[in-house]
């Protein structure tokens, strides 16, 4: 997933908590190996080459995650889409990034768009309507992942637990005589500055921001959120932050927040029941989608 992930786990038996920690770990391994288009053994690559001729059967789990990755888009109206990967591909921000020609752009943008996501929830199989398509599913996977690990937690009745993956935070019970845990968000312009903090517990929270990955021609500043009705980076927001019930939820609306901007990324925020979050615009400036969010002290 490109980022450092810290578990951290309370529990009355250490190797119990190291078992756990262990298991969790191996879950996010295991979510990597199936959703990143960078493995070529991943599923999410076997539909990105076979999901043209034909359906692409991928199990419950995976199926459950592409609906919620199209049921976003939908509800974005696609500032969220799937199947970004043709533009996200072109900028190449893993590998330095460079800014493509606009025809080249134009060409690819003929190929991205969710509604070509076919999924077929009797056979848990999923296609692609043309072979120009391809999924990305970059800006959920880390929170589905997240998700995925802290049920494995869970399972070992631990109660108190916190999963970071660089930026992406699910969070269950508190830190142990405190009841919360304490949670900091990244300054978009002041490196190592936090934003706020809160005090949380039962949440997931989520920041996207264009300080993450991103290089800079020319004076411009180009990053890897992308606004798929242009092939460009979003140029609305520095961060958004979400907080919802799950981080696979989270990840995606922070997306599709940064990419709408602030004042429809707050209005789409405010659309989904226990969402809230918080928007730095594209000026400095900070939006919240509630007068208060519980646990929150701004610095
Ligand atoms: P990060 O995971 O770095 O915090 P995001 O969750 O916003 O950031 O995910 C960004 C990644 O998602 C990009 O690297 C790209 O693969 C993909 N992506 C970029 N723009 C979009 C978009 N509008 N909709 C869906 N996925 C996107
Ligand atoms: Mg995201």
């Amino acid at each position: 997933m490109g980022t450092v992930v810290q578990i951290t786990v309370s529990h009355t038996s250490e190797s119990e908590a190291r078992l756990a920690i262990n298991e969790a770990m191996s879950e996010l391994q295991r979510s990597d190996d199936l959703m990143s288009h960078y493995k070529p053994e991943s599923l999410v690559s076997k539909v990105n080459r076979y999901g043209a001729s034909g359906k692409v059967q991928v199990g419950e789990g995976f199926f459950e995650l592409l609906r919620e990755a199209v049921s976003i888009s939908r509800a974005s109206n696609g500032a969220f889409d799937a199947t970004i990967l043709p533009i996200s591909d072109l900028w190449g921000f893993d590998k330095g990034g460079i800014v493509p020609r606009n025809e080249l752009i134009a060409n690819k943008l003929a190929f991205v768009g969710y509604e070509g996501i076919d999924l077929d929830q009797s056979t848990f199989s999923v296609g692609l309507i043309s072979s120009g398509m391809s999924l990305d599913l970059g800006a959920i996977a880390k929170g589905w992942a997240v998700d995925r690990a802290m049920e494995k937690i869970m399972s070992h009745g631990i109660r108190n637990a916190i999963i970071d993956a660089g930026g992406d935070l699910r969070l269950i019970g508190g830190r142990p005589g405190k009841g919360f845990w304490r949670i900091g968000v990244q300054h978009p312009r002041e490196p190592g500055g936090l934003l706020a903090t809160f005090d949380l517990r039962d949440t997931a929270i989520v920041t996207s921001g264009d300080y993450e990955r991103f290089f800079i021609a020319d004076g411009v500043r180009y990053h890897h959120i992308l606004d798929p009705a242009t092939g460009q980076p979003a140029r609305g927001c520095q961060s958004v932050t979400v907080l919802a019930a799950t981080a696979a939820e989270a990840d995606a609306c922070a997306t599709a927040a940064f990419v709408l901007g602030p004042e429809k990324g707050l209005a789409f925020l405010r659309s989904r029941p226990g969402v809230r979050g918080f928007i730095v615009g594209a000026d400095g400036t900070l939006h919240w989608s509630d007068e208060v969010i519980e646990g929150m002290a701004r610095r």
